[in-house]
């Protein structure tokens, strides 16, 4: 299913955030709500684990020959999450430190509390 919400008008999202990146939701129904980012989605959006959980109708198919209904993340925009600090146990924003060797972390910008990249 292909629905645009808000389409960007073109390139590729320039998210904060990242797949596998614990984020907390600021704004709207599910606020508070801590998850890992599962997917980022087109038009700015982004899906949180058991953040925004949907119901969906599904036809059968050949992964679940019964089809039925399926709770699964609906999306929310990207301005309504924010990075996790645990540091700080609230979201913050990050800030990129470039170490003497090149390489770039993300850190809060209260704390300089690195957040973990996802999948090293
Ligand atoms: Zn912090």
């Amino acid at each position: 299913m292909a629905r645009a919400i808000g389409r960007a008008k073109s390139g590729p999202t320039r998210a904060h955030v990242r797949r596998g990146d614990v984020v907390v939701v600021t704004k709207g129904r599910e606020k508070g709500k801590r998850g890992k980012v599962k997917r980022l989605v087109g038009g700015g959006r982004v899906e949180v684990e058991k953040v925004m959980m949907i119901k969906r109708h599904t036809k059968p198919t050949q992964k679940n020959p019964r089809g039925g209904i399926v709770d699964q993340e609906g999306s929310i925009p990207l301005a309504n999450v924010a990075m996790w600090c645990e540091k700080c146990a609230a979201g913050r924003r990050s800030r990129k430190v470039v170490d003497d060797s090149g390489s770039k972390t993300r850190v809060c910008v209260k704390c300089d509390n690195p957040f973990p990249t996802p999948g090293s």
